[in-house]
């Protein structure tokens, strides 16, 4: 019989390296138990995406996903993922489960909101013989939940669907419902650990956890890509890779590691297997607000880092890392300097050539 966790070592166990491995499996038993006790339930809807983050979910084998969504977030309704059949997997039993649950079920969002036309670009369904349109259901759903989980970048920035020129005329959920407290849970897809342990916050503790300047929860996004870097050592000796597949830090090649948001350097993906730095893949930073604003493969410009504050990644880089108190261009002309890069290196290579 699982004891109570305190939200101390909940906390803990979401930021921290032990939950590596499953944090669904450890939050398991407590949530079964939650669950069993009338937790409120979950309900998720999908609109401007390309379905990524709820793949993402499924990812979590451990335990197998049946029991994540019935037993750890009794998911009561999901577009493409449903244990329901029949009228309960229409829209039918969607607000059926609104009006039974009403300001006591928490209403995750997948996908940016198109609102041009008049909500008509996306369709979800049908209520009273009419299209339901997603703006409508974000709406009326979403203004009787006790709480909103923005999942993935789209619903929580915008994302890809509200890249200029965005025809259908995309918006972050946080532009549709303003009554109820929303937690925005980006990435492009979101880690499933970020969306279990969010939605295991609010059900066992009726609260929020805490958030930061965008809406992240600190537990998940506290932390920066390039402090924790697996390849920090070659940037912090100036190393770089020219090509991908060289050994050396990613900067050159685009990586946006030194603004971005995520815990993905120890959690990793895929149940432990990898991260997108560590298998050769730039950090293109999907949690951040601006996302995809950016060249991909190319050293960036200036960058919101706080609402209405911009740095290069440069400044960015100076002020984080530990062993580049004086920027990054600092410590470029430091290595410069000692001879380690520039045109005295290049010379000793063609020489060892
Ligand atoms: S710039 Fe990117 S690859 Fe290089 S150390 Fe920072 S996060 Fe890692
Ligand atoms: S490391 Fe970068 S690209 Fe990978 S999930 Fe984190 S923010 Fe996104």
């Amino acid at each position: 019989m699982p004891t109570k966790l305190s939200r101390r070592n909940f906390i803990k166990l979401c930021a921290g390296g032990a939950a590596a491995i499953s944090l669904s499996g450890y939050l398991a038993p407590f949530m079964k138990e939650a669950v069993a006790a009338g937790a409120p339930p979950v309900i998720w809807i999908q609109g401007g995406s390309c379905s990524g983050c709820s793949v993402s979910l499924l990812n979590s084998v451990h335990p197998d996903i049946e029991k994540v969504l019935l037993e750890v977030i009794s998911l009561r309704f999901h577009q493409t993922v449903m244990a329901a059949a029949g009228s309960l997997a229409t829209e039918e039993g969607l607000f059926a489960t609104v009006a039974e649950n009403k300001g006591n079920f928490i209403l995750v969002v997948e996908g940016a909101v198109p609102v041009g036309a008049d909500g008509s670009y996306c369709i979800i369904g049908e209520k009273n013989g009419q299209h339901l349109k997603f703006v409508d259901a974000v709406k009326e759903i979403g203004s009787q939940a006790m709480a909103i989980l923005s999942v993935g970048t789209c619903s929580s920035f915008g994302g890809i669907p509200a890249t200029p020129p965005n025809p259908t005329d995309c918006k972050p959920v946080s532009e549709i419902v303003k009554n109820v407290p929303i937690i925005n849970i980006p990435g492009c897809p979101p880690h499933p650990d970020w969306i279990v342990g969010t939605i295991a916050h609010v059900l066992l503790y009726g609260d929020l956890p805490e958030l930061d300047v965008f809406g992240r929860p600190t537990m998940f996004f506290g932390d920066i890509i390039h402090d924790n870097c697996q390849r920090r050592q070659y940037f912090d000796n100036a190393i770089f890779a020219k090509n991908f597949g060289d050994p050396g830090c990613l900067l050159e090649l685009g990586c946006k590691g030194p603004i971005a948001h995520c815990d993905s350097t120890y959690r990793l993906w895929n149940n432990g297997v990898n991260t997108c730095i560590k298998a050769g893949a730039p950090c293109i930073a999907c949690t951040e607000p601006e996302f995809p604003g950016w060249p991909i493969y190319d050293r960036i410009p200036e960058m919101p880092i706080a609402p209405g504050i911009t740095a290069t990644v440069d400044q960015i880089g100076g002020v984080l890392g530990a062993a580049t108190a004086v920027g990054i261009a600092g410590h470029l002309a430091g290595n410069v300097l000692t001879g380690r890069i520039g045109p005295k290196k290049q010379a000793e290579k063609e020489g060892d050539n």
